[in-house]
């Protein structure tokens, strides 16, 4: 079964009945050493990806597909959405990649519309975009600390869904991910981040905050992802606790969307034969 189906949100999807830990799809083969098997078929996947992501890149370049694609990534601090963009994004030619990580909106950013900041980071025709955060901080933050109405983040949610199909019905196949980690992984890692001097930087003092109210986050999520769910530019939750089968699992999500797009390299109007001739002074 397509990791897609067995990821994605529908209507009756229940966040709190997704066990993090979980590893839906993982087959049989993976028996044994899961982490190291999940490890090699990352790198596979990592390369058959790269190959269709050179395609789209090409295609866009001279072929005039305006096709892109854009991962986006949300999850509760720790979740792993660096660890992901550096293990699954990390094999992709960097030259067809922008990743774009929004925090706390600037002064000239609050300014705008909440989409505003997100219009002017979307990936370019034959680009792969990752958003490290997105605008869906704009509908979980408000409901959580309460700043905005509901009726408000309710109209949001609508804006959402209409921004979102606008790109999915111009060629960007938009993919979204939410990393769910329990709150036993997230004192982990946020404890080991202040253990270990590498990862301490990473520690921010706020994040104790939001893991306060873990469970209003919970109840935006579920809020946010059942009215954004939608046929063109559907969620999909990959069980995150263990890295090695997020990594899998994105990775091979991916898999999936582009061989679905089946970018092809352009053919040139070139007559091949004169222009090697050319090359080689048999011709002018
Ligand atoms: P990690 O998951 O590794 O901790 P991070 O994504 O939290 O990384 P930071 O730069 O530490 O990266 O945090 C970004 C912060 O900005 C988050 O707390 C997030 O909730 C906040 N943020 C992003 N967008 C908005 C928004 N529109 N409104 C309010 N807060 C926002
Ligand atoms: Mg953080």
């Amino acid at each position: 079964m397509a990791i897609r189906d067995l990821l994605r949100v529908a209507a009756g999807t229940d966040l709190a009945g997704i066990d993090p830990a979980s590893t839906p799809g993982l087959p049989r083969e993976a028996r044994g050493d899961r982490k190291l098997w999940a490890r090699q078929r990352v790198a596979e996947v990592g390369a058959e990806l790269a190959g269709l992501q050179d395609r789209l890149f090409a295609a866009a370049k001279v072929g005039g597909d305006r096709r892109r694609v854009l991962l986006v990534l949300q999850a509760m601090d720790g979740g792993g959405k660096d660890g992901t963009v550096k293990n699954v994004i990390g094999q992709l030619n960097p030259q067809g990649v922008r990743v774009v990580g929004f925090g706390v909106p600037t002064d000239q950013e609050r300014r705008h519309h909440f989409l505003w900041r997100i219009r002017r980071a979307l990936p370019l025709a034959g680009y792969v975009g990752v958003f490290n955060r997105s605008h869906y901080e704009d509908v979980l933050v408000p409901r959580v600390l309460d700043t905005l109405k509901p009726e408000l983040i309710h109209r949001r949610y609508g804006q959402i869904r209409e921004f979102e199909c606008g790109l999915a019905n111009d060629g960007c196949t938009v993919v979204k991910v939410m990393l769910h980690i329990s709150p036993d992984e997230q004192l982990d890692r946020l404890l080991k981040r202040l253990d270990d001097p590498a990862k301490t930087w990473k520690y921010n003092p706020s994040d104790v905050d939001a893991r306060n109210l873990w469970q209003q986050y919970q109840e935006a999520y579920q809020a946010a992802l059942t009215a954004t769910s939608t046929v063109e530019t559907p969620w999909y939750v990959v069980p995150a606790d263990r890295k090695w089968y997020r990594d899998w699992a994105v990775a091979n999500l991916l898999h999936e969307v582009l061989v679905e797009l089946d970018p092809q390299y352009p053919q040139p109007d070139l007559d091949i034969a004169h222009e090697k001739a050319r090359l080689l002074g048999k011709a002018s």
